[in-house]
């Protein structure tokens, strides 16, 4: 406040001194035609911050190009202003023009620093804006006012490139970032992205909008980075497909532990499948399975496997031998002039035919005991059930063993009261003999 009113009195003495020489230089002028002329006078068109009337003085006045800024005030240099654009600027603008002084002829008051500086600074930004830019493999290599730029800029490029029928272009390595401060000026159209990107791919786009002379510039930025396009195929394939059968097993106590009997074959189903492959630059990338039709279903293959513990009767006899006729049947026949009971079963084989157990159970007799049965074995059932098979050859058992139904006990022969070889095979309940047909199976 106290600054200011020194000022006024001083413009009120120069006001009156001017005043008094305008009116000795306006009689002087019509005197003398060859003298100054009128526009000597304090120029109006300066700015308002400055006075017109004031006297005029060599000063410094600071300049941003050509553009004028305002009058230093004494000491001001360049480096300080310099300093406090920078400092406004925070580093992200660059001043596009020198900053300099200038000695002029001028009465203007000077301006402050700061002052100067909130100008400069002004006028730097408005030659910015924020775009979105496009990095390619992570370089930044253009800037567009938004994204869809960009992205129409891409899309013109790939849908504009000669490929085969169903094959589609992709270019990798993009990204887009918003809010990428540039200059107003480094803005590119799209056609000019769509340039710049066969710039990247060497790849030639021949669309008359495309100018290539006007992406020359871009060449003397630097290093453009390069992008391999992608030549991308997405085809619907067909494969036809067999269909594995399961293996399933099901437990069986007719059978002992360790048997294993084919139930059911299996059978191989079919179907085809429809995958989305996509291959890139003809190699497959992914495989999607899109639809699954079912030809023919596969069938089980079903085993019946043992439980049965060895050495145990399964309840149901088996033939211990499937050769050979019978020779002669249970029951009581008249011999020798005396009714007997024949006890067994005779078949009719000659000697060395392999003998099977009629059924599991546990050898209570594997030798010759001296009797009429010459060499036999006694297998007991359990349950008060015994087979035995007499007059063998050779006995490939012992006493004690656990046999299971179908196990190979010996080769049959002569031994004991015999006529000729032959098996003689009885079956006891509880010590007496029974009609082994009782038990065997009707078909042999
Ligand atoms: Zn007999």
């Amino acid at each position: 406040m106290n600054k200011k009113l020194p000022v006024i009195l001083l413009s009120a003495v120069l006001c009156l001194s001017l005043l008094v020489g305008a009116i000795v230089a306006l009689c002087t002028a019509a005197n003398k035609d060859d003298e100054k002329p009128m526009t000597d006078l304090p120029s109006a068109s300066l700015s308002g911050e400055e006075s017109v009337l004031e006297e005029q003085a060599l000063v410094s006045v600071f300049y941003y190009g050509d553009l004028r800024l305002g009058t230093a005030a004494k000491g001001d240099t360049v480096d300080a202003l310099k300093q406090a654009v920078l400092t406004l600027l925070g580093g992200e603008y660059e001043m596009a023009e020198e900053l300099t002084l200038r000695e002029e002829q001028s009465s203007a008051a000077p301006l402050t620093v700061d002052a100067l500086a909130k100008k400069v600074a002004g006028i730097v930004k408005s030659d910015y804006t924020l775009g979105c830019g496009l990095y390619i493999n992570g370089v930044l290599s253009a800037i567009a006012e938004d994204k869809t730029v960009l992205q129409k800029a891409v899309k013109l490029f790939t849908e504009g490139q000669a490929t085969e029928e169903g094959v589609h272009m992709e270019l990798r390595g993009l990204e887009y970032v918003e809010g990428v401060l540039c200059k107003t000026e480094e803005l590119m159209s799209k056609t000019e992205v769509c340039a710049l990107l066969s710039l990247c791919t060497d790849l030639r786009l021949e669309l008359p909008e495309v100018n290539y002379d006007e992406v020359d510039r871009f060449l003397e930025g630097g290093d453009l980075p390069d992008i391999t396009p992608v030549l991308v195929q997405v085809v619907s394939e067909r494969v036809d497909e067999e269909i594995a059968f399961a293996t399933l097993t099901k437990e069986d106590s007719s059978l002992y532990q360790g048997q294993k009997v084919l139930l059911q074959k299996g059978e191989a189903g079919s179907r085809t499948l429809t995958y989305m492959v996509t291959y890139e630059d003809g190699v497959e990338v992914s495989r999607v399975l899109v639809e699954q039709v079912v030809n023919s279903e596969a069938v089980d293959e079903v085993y019946a496997v043992g439980t049965l513990q060895k050495g145990t009767a399964t309840g149901v006899m088996a033939w211990p031998t499937l050769e050979g006729r019978i020779s002669s049947y249970y029951g009581y026949r008249y011999l020798f002039g005396v009714t007997k009971l024949h006890g067994g079963l005779d078949i009719a084989i000659p000697t060395g035919t392999k003998l099977y157990a009629a059924d599991g159970g546990t050898v209570i007799c594997a030798s010759d005991k001296g009797n009429g049965y010459g060499i036999y074995v006694i297998i007991d059932h359990g349950n008060g059930l015994k087979t035995y098979y007499a007059h063998m050859s050779k006995v490939s058992v012992k006493e004690g063993d656990k046999v299971n139904k179908g196990d190979y006990l010996g080769l049959s022969g002569a031994t004991g009261r015999v006529t000729g070889p032959h098996l003689h095979f009885e079956v006891r309940v509880d010590g007496a003999t029974v009609d082994p047909l009782l038990y065997l199976p009707k078909e042999r």
